[in-house]
C-alpha cells in the first residue's frame, strides 16, 4: 500500500559546482508548462492512497514566486493527507522569504529543509552557493515564530582545503540555531559537474574520516539514527524512514523515482521530454523479483542504526533473513550484531558500512 509521494521541483536560481541533481535555470514561462504537466503526472497515476508523507524536493521550490508556489499547492491538494502526515519542502536561504513561509503554514507544510552546507567562505566560493549568516537565523527565528519548527539542514564537507577546524564551526553554527534534524553530505565528485569537469580531486580518505568522526562526536545530543543523519528525539525524518524502510512511494516530475509493487522507475532527466505528454513513456523501469526486494531491503535496513528488524522481514517475505544469506559469518567477525530481533551493523564501523553491506550481499545462499 502505497502511504508516500515525492515530488520534484527542477528549478534553481544558481547551480552549484557539484550538483548532480535534476535541475535546470528558474524560467517563469517553463515553470507554467511544468507544472501543467506534473498536474497529469500526478493525476495519471494517484489512486487516492492516504498519503503519510509528501516531500517536495529539487532544484529548489523555494525558487518559484508566491504565485507559482498557490499553482503548485493547488495541485498538490489532490493528494490526500492521513492523520499525523509529515509534508516537507525543500527550500535555500537565499530564495525563501517569510510571506512563502506564511504560504507553507498556510496549506499544512509541517517541516522544512534547507540547503546549508557550509557557511565558510572559501567552500561556499568552492561549492559556488551565496549565504548571508544573518538571513539564516533570520529565517530560522521566523519559523519557529510561526511553528514551522521541524527543520534540517543539510551540512557538507570533505571539501578540498577544508579543515577540521572549518568543519567543526559549520557544525557549531548549526549546533547553536538549534536545528532538529541534520543531514550530513561528504563532497562526492559525480560526473558531469563542474567540479568532474575541472578535475577535482576528493579529499584524502583518512581525514574524510576524521570528518565523519568530528560530525559523530560534535552530534551526541542527537539520535544518530541513520548513517549521515541525525535528529533530535522524535523529528526523524518519516519520509526519507520510507526509503530506507524499503516501502513503496509515488514518484512525481522530472527525473523522479518511484517504487510501486514490484517495480522501480526513474522518470525522463530531460525537461524537453518531460514536457512533451508522451513522457509517461520515457521513464526507466526496473522489474524487481523477490530477490531483488530482499537485496533493497537489506541494503536500505542496513544504512539505519535499528538495521534490519528480523521479525518484520519474517513477515514481509514469509521466511526469516537466514534463509537468504549466511549473515553469521560477518557475526563472527564483529561485521554485525544481532540483538532483540535486529541485524545491525556496529556504530563504530558506519565508516565502512557499504563495505560490510557488500560482504554481505556476497553470503548469498
Ligand atoms: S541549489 Fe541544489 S539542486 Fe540547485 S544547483 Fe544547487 S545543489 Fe543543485
Amino acid at each position: 500500500m502505497i502511504s508516500s509521494a515525492y515530488i520534484h521541483i527542477p528549478f534553481c536560481n544558481n547551480i552549484c559546482s557539484y550538483c548532480d541533481f535534476s535541475k535546470i535555470y528558474y524560467d517563469s514561462t517553463i515553470v507554467n508548462k511544468y507544472l501543467n504537466e506534473l498536474k497529469q503526472d500526478i493525476e495519471s497515476t494517484y489512486n487516492n492512497e492516504l498519503l503519510k508523507t509528501i516531500y517536495i524536493g529539487g532544484g529548489t521550490p523555494s525558487s518559484l514566486n508566491i504565485k507559482e508556489l498557490k499553482e503548485l499547492f493547488n495541485i498538490l491538494s489532490i493528494l490526500k493527507k492521513d492523520n499525523d502526515y509529515e509534508y516537507t519542502i525543500e527550500c535555500n536561504f537565499d530564495s525563501i522569504t517569510k510571506e512563502k513561509l506564511d504560504l507553507f503554514k498556510q496549506v499544512g507544510i509541517n517541516r522544512i529543509s534547507f540547503g546549508l552546507e557550509s557557511i565558510n567562505k572559501d567552500n561556499l566560493s568552492f561549492l559556488e552557493r551565496s549565504l548571508a549568516i544573518t538571513k539564516v537565523k533570520e529565517i530560522i527565528k521566523y519559523c519557529k515564530t510561526i511553528e514551522l519548527s521541524n527543520i534540517n539542514v543539510d551540512l557538507m564537507y570533505a571539501l578540498p582545503n577544508e579543515t577540521l577546524n572549518v568543519l567543526e564551526k559549520d557544525i557549531d553554527f548549526i549546533i547553536d540555531l538549534d536545528i532538529p534534524h541534520i543531514s550530513t553530505y561528504s563532497l562526492i565528485i559525480e560526473d558531469h559537474t563542474k567540479l568532474s569537469i575541472n578535475d577535482t580531486k576528493p579529499i584524502d580518505e583518512e581525514l574524510d574520516e576524521k570528518m565523519y568522526k568530528l560530525i559523530c562526536d560534535k552530534l551526541t545530543e542527537y539520535n544518530h539514527y541513520e548513517i549521515s543523519n541525525f535528529a533530535k528525539k522524535g523529528y526523524e525524518s518519516k519520509h526519507n524512514l520510507v526509503y530506507w524502510h524499503n516501502e513503496e512511494y509515488y514518484g512525481f516530475g522530472l527525473s523522479a523515482a518511484g517504487y510501486i509493487e514490484n517495480t522501480r522507475y526513474t522518470k525522463t532527466r530531460s525537461i524537453t521530454k518531460y514536457l512533451d505528454s508522451n513522457y509517461i513513456n520515457s521513464k526507466s523501469i526496473e522489474y524487481l523479483t523477490t530477490k531483488d526486494k530482499i537485496e533493497y531491503e537489506v541494503l536500505l535496513n542496513l544504512r539505519l542504526k535499528e538495521g534490519i528488524n528480523l521479525n518484520k522481514f519474517n513477515t514481509k517475505y514469509n521466511n526469516p533473513l537466514s534463509k537468504y544469506y549466511n549473515y553469521n559469518k560477518l557475526i563472527e567477525k564483529g561485521l554485525l550484531i544481532e540483538k532483540d530481533n535486529h541485524l545491525y551493523i556496529p556504530e563504530n564501523l558506519w565508516y565502512i558500512s557499504n563495505n560490510i553491506i557488500v560482504q554481505l550481499l556476497m553470503e548469498v545462499i
